[in-house]
C-alpha cells in the first residue's frame, strides 16, 4: 500500500470535513498543502506559526486518528511552518519545520474517582478546599514521554524497566520501581513517561505524579486540619504512585511512617509504585530501615551520565522539537564541551536560541564556545574521587595502584586518608561511596580518615602546609 502524500490527505479531509463544522473546516482545514510521505511521516504546510499552535491544541486529537488510520500506527506528522514576513532571496517563503508535538489527549485527562459517590468526605489534598467534586488530575507533564527520551548506554536498563512497568503496571516484579542518579540526569522524566505510557494504555487506571516535597507538605497541612485520614484515603486509590525526589524525606519520620503505611496499602493491592532519588537507597540519610528494605523489593535501576553519543543524540532530538535547525559542529561542540548533566545540555541550547535571537547573530562554533565559557565558569567543575587520588598521589609520588592496593604502609595509608579527607569535603560523593573507589573500604574507614586528617592539621604544622599546597594543586 504505497499510498502518495496527496490521496492520503484527501482521505483524511474526507473524515475530518464530516466530524468538525464547515466553518471550522474552510478556516483551518484548507488553507493546509500535502507536501510529502516518506517513512511513515505526512508533512503538511500550514501558513503561519500560530495556525500550528491552533491545530495542535484543537485538531492533534482528529487529525493524529485520521492519519493512522490512513498510514497506520506508527504514522507521524511533521509541519513546515511559514514564518511571516520573511522569504528566501528567490521569493520562495521561508519556512521552519516542526514535529506535530502529538499531545495526547489521554495523558491529562482526569479520572473521576470511583469512591467519589460513596465517600464524598474524602478531601483531594491537590485541590482547594470547598470545590468538592474529586478530579483527578495525574500531574503529569506531557513533554516527558518516551518518545522524547533518548536511549543510551546510561539510561538503557532503566528505560527498558520503565517500559515493562508502564506496560504492565503492578504486573511485574520491578515493584517498587527505584531509580536514582544523580541531579539532572533524567530521573523525573523517566518516571513521568511510564506515568504517562500507563495514562495511554490504561486511560481509566489512576496515576498521580507527586515530589516528596509536596507531598510532605500535604502530609503537615492535614494534620493541622485534623483530616489525615483523608489524606491517607487519597493516597490508597491511587493505582500508580509517582514519589518524586524520596531522598527530601530523610530525617522526617512521620511522613516516613505515613508514607510507609500507603506503600504497604497500595503494595499489596498490587498498585503500582515508581520511586526516585538521588542516591542508591543504601546510602540515604536519615531512613528508617523498614522503608528502606522496602525500597529493595524491585528494582534498582540507577541513570549514569550520559556517553558523548548519548549527549549528541539529545541534542539533535531537543533542537528538533523546539523547531531549530543547526549546524552538526555545533551539537559536536556542545556535547563534546558539556558532560556533567542533562539540565546543564538543554541549558545551553537554550540559551544560544536566546543569544542569537536578540543579537541577531547567526548560531555559529564561536557563539556556542563563548557560551559555554560563561555556563562552565560560573557552575565551575565538580571534582571527581578519581581527580583528588591523582592530584594526592603526584603530590606523595606513589603511584594510584599502591594507593587503592591493601598496604598499610604509613605515607601509603596517608595518602588514602587525605584522599578520603578531600573526597568528603570536595565532592557530593557519600561516605560509602568513597570508601568503596579508594582502597575498597567501608564508610567506618573515610569518617576515621577525615577524623585523623583534622587532628593531624590542628598539631601537626608541616602536615597542614601539605594539606593547603594539595588543595591548591585541586582548585586549579
Ligand atoms: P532529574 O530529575 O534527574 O534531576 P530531569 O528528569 O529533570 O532530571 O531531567 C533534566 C532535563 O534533561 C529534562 O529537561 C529532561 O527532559 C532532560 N533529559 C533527561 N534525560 C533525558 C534523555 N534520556 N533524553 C532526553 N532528554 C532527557
Ligand atoms: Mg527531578
Amino acid at each position: 500500500m504505497n499510498k502518495s502524500h496527496t490521496e492520503v490527505w484527501k482521505n483524511c479531509l474526507k473524515i475530518i470535513r464530516d466530524i468538525i463544522p464547515s466553518v471550522s473546516y474552510k478556516t483551518w482545514f484548507e488553507p493546509i498543502v500535502p507536501l510529502k510521505l516518506e517513512n511513515n511521516v505526512l508533512t503538511i504546510q500550514v501558513p503561519s506559526p500560530f495556525f500550528y499552535e491552533y491545530l495542535e491544541e484543537q485538531y492533534i486529537d482528529i487529525l493524529r486518528k485520521t492519519i493512522r488510520r490512513e498510514i497506520g500506527a506508527d504514522a507521524k506528522l511533521e509541519y513546515n511552518v511559514i514564518m511571516e514576513n520573511a522569504s528566501y532571496a528567490d521569493g520562495k517563503p521561508y519556512t521552519v519545520k516542526y514535529p506535530s508535538r502529538n499531545k495526547t489527549e489521554l495523558n491529562n485527562k482526569p479520572v473521576q474517582v470511583p469512591f467519589e459517590l460513596t465517600q464524598p468526605s474524602i478531601k483531594n489534598p491537590f485541590v482547594i478546599p470547598g470545590i468538592k467534586k474529586i478530579h483527578f488530575d495525574p500531574k503529569l507533564n506531557p513533554d516527558y514521554n518516551f518518545n522524547n527520551f533518548v536511549e543510551g548506554e546510561c539510561n538503557r536498563l532503566a528505560r527498558s524497566a520503565g517500559i515493562a512497568v508502564g506496560t504492565n503496571p503492578g504486573g511485574t516484579a520491578f515493584n517498587p520501581m527505584m531509580i536514582y542518579g544523580d541531579s539532572g540526569l533524567g530521573k523525573t522524566h523517566l518516571a513521568q513517561a511510564i506515568g504517562i505510557l500507563v495514562k495511554e494504555r490504561y486511560p481509566d487506571k489512576i496515576v498521580l505524579y507527586v515530589n516528596a516535597n509536596k507531598f510532605q507538605t500535604q502530609f503537615t497541612e492535614s494534620i493541622r486540619n485534623n483530616n489525615k485520614n483523608d489524606f491517607l484515603h487519597f493516597y490508597q486509590m491511587v493505582d500508580v504512585l509517582i514519589l518524586d525526589d524520596v531522598h527530601e524525606f530523610g530525617g522526617k519520620e512521620k511522613t516516613q511512617d505515613t508514607f510507609f503505611h500507603i506503600f504497604n496499602h497500595l503494595h499489596q493491592s498490587g498498585k503500582q509504585l515508581i520511586l526516585t532519588c538521588d542516591k542508591p537507597p543504601v546510602e540515604l540519610q536519615g531512613m528508617e530501615q523498614r522503608l528502606l528494605s522496602r525500597f529493595k523489593w524491585g528494582l534498582i535501576a540507577d541513570l549514569q551520565r550520559p556517553d558523548y553519543e548519548t549527549r549528541l543524540a539529545i541534542l539533535r532530538k531537543k533542537a528538533y522539537n523546539d523547531g531549530i535547525e543547526l549546524p552538526e559542529e555545533i551539537f559536536e561542540y556542545l556535547a563534546e564541551n558539556i558532560s556533567n548533566n542533562i539540565r546543564e545540555l538543554e541549558a545551553a541550547l537554550i540559551s544560544l536560541y536566546a543569544q542569537s535571537t536578540l543579537n541577531r547573530k547567526e548560531i555559529t562554533v564561536e557563539l556556542a564556545r563563548k557560551m559555554v565559557e560563561k555556563l562552565v565558569s560560573s557552575t565551575r567543575k565538580e571534582l571527581t574521587i578519581e581527580f583528588i587520588q591523582k592530584v594526592v598521589c603526584d603530590y606523595y609520588k606513589i603511584p594510584v595502584e599502591l594507593m587503592q592496593g591493601k598496604t598499610r604502609k604509613r605515607e601509603i595509608v596517608q595518602a588514602r586518608q587525605v584522599s578520603m579527607y578531600f573526597s568528603k569535603n570536595l565532592t557530593k560523593a557519600s561516605l560509602a561511596s568513597i570508601g568503596s573507589r579508594i582502597g575498597g573500604k567501608d564508610h567506618a574507614t573515610v569518617l576515621h580518615a577525615c577524623k585523623t586528617v583534622n587532628n593531624l592539621m590542628d598539631t601537626d604544622k608541616h602536615f597542614r602546609t601539605q594539606i593547603n599546597e594539595i588543595e591548591k594543586k585541586l582548585k586549579v
